[in-house]
């Protein structure tokens, strides 16, 4: 959308909220000239006294693509260590035993998984690892889990696709087989499948996908890096009710500030009427060598349905430690996080709060000065201006907060030795009167 017509959605939005809702009454009752309000809270429906903090790994891979570990071995640490929500997202273009160190596979028959068996499941072998009782390993409800159907769509740029089974595989009968990273293929009229039709494709099956690792190097031959105007174009045309966020942290820590800087260029466009939730992955390939990477939802009770409501309106957190973990280890010890006990907004006084403890700094983030790259997104890992940090410290008074625009939202870190272990919030949307 262009300027314009952000502007006046943004107005809308102020409208159709002080007129639907009790806090939105409350909220324009105390409007005055200049004055900021939040207007969307993803944790505004959070019982900070009673709330379940669920673990969420929504990004592993296995043997059934180019992982190291059978699903039940991956299935069983992720457990152990306490995750009680997983999706396994093997890329829909691999075969299984793709994965040997040093090599590409096939894996030797003794080393290989065997499944899925025979007859093989519809659209193998793109479809998702699904349901996990076909791979030897126990279903999710009987492991006390919510477990997400998932695949990680590879061709061309990589979306997580969840709650569907879309899949592309070069071999399918009437496609064209590309042999050759990066890889093409077409549909049956011969035209080149794209992003927006493997993500249209999850809108109409019905399931959630996100943008993954935007940041990974041209030096892979499968991988084209993207501008900036890209996934402008991508979060225009694709709505929020399917295309909800993307990775802003993966397994690279140098590309950090590229999937950061990104996220924070496109809030500063999208925000608040068009969230853009923050995801954070440990891309899971071998267990042995994982990041501490997850998503940390904030539940009533943890049920298939409010798992999937809470990744739609952004009701969690993203944790994210630069120590490297082995979930093969039989008991795992994750870094030591800040606390996060409560974040409260009160429209009177016009704040948002956070309660933590176990934490060195709070940092309140807003849109970035610049909206121009100042490098060359190809070459550079940090081509995108940063948000702007408006504040520092647990309360954010949102009116004596200059530089905020359009969203804010919070890190909360501590410093240990040379690591350095983060909280990050998804943004709150802000408006000014
Ligand atoms: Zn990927
Ligand atoms: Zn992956």
């Amino acid at each position: 959308m262009d300027r314009r017509t952000f502007l006046k959605n943004t107005a809308l939005t102020v409208g159709a909220l002080a007129a639907r809702t009790a806090a939105g009454k409350a909220a324009s009752a105390n409007i005055g000239r200049g004055d900021r309000i939040v207007i969307s809270n993803p944790y505004e429906k959070v019982d900070w006294n009673t709330t379940q903090r669920h673990k969420a790994a929504l990004h592993l891979h296995t043997l059934q693509s180019d992982g190291f570990q059978m699903v039940e071995e991956v299935v069983r640490a992720y457990h152990r260590a306490g995750y009680t929500i997983i999706s396994i997202t093997d890329h829909d273009w691999n075969e299984p035993n793709r994965r040997i160190v040093g090599h590409w596979g096939p894996l030797p028959a003794e080393q290989a998984t065997p499944y899925p068996r025979d007859p093989k499941p519809d659209n193998f072998p793109a479809n998702p690892t699904w349901p996990w009782t076909d791979y030897a390993t126990p279903g999710p409800a009987d492991l006390g889990l919510v477990g997400i159907k998932g695949n990680e769509l590879s061709y061309k740029h990589h979306i997580n696709s969840y709650y569907n089974d879309y899949g592309l595989w070069h071999g399918t009968p009437g496609d064209q087989i590309g042999h050759k990273a990066p890889y093409r293929i077409v549909d049956a009229e011969g035209r080149e499948i794209q992003e927006d039709d493997q993500l249209t494709a999850i809108g109409m099956k019905g399931g959630l996908g996100i943008l993954c690792h935007p940041s990974i190097s041209d030096e892979h031959a499968w991988w084209e890096r993207k501008s900036l105007r890209w996934y402008i174009e991508r979060y225009r045309l694709h709505s929020s009710d399917y295309l909800i966020g993307m990775e802003i942290t993966n397994n690279v820590p140098a590309h950090q500030a590229y999937d950061e800087g990104l996220w924070d260029q496109l809030l500063a466009r999208f925000m608040p009427e068009r969230p853009i939730w923050g995801f954070g992955n440990d891309d899971m390939h071998d267990l042995r060598s994982a990041n501490q990477t997850f998503n940390m939802l904030f539940l009533g009770a943890l049920s298939d349905t409010g798992v999937r409501k809470a990744m739609e309106t952004g009701q969690f957190c993203i944790y994210r430690s630069t120590k490297y973990i082995n979930y093969m280890m039989p008991s795992v010890e994750f870094s030591d996080f800040p606390d996060l006990k409560a974040i409260k907004i009160d429209q009177d006084s016009e704040t948002i709060s956070i309660e933590a403890v176990n934490y060195d700094e709070i940092k309140w983030i807003s849109a970035p000065a610049s909206l121009e790259p100042v490098e060359d997104y190809r070459t550079s890992n940090q081509p995108w201006p940063l948000g702007t940090v408006v504040h520092r410290g647990n309360t954010l008074d949102l009116r004596a907060a200059p530089g905020l625009r359009r969203y804010v939202r919070a890190e909360i870190m501590r410093k240990d030795g040379d690591h350095i272990h983060r909280i990050f919030t998804n943004p709150f949307g802000i408006v000014k009167s």
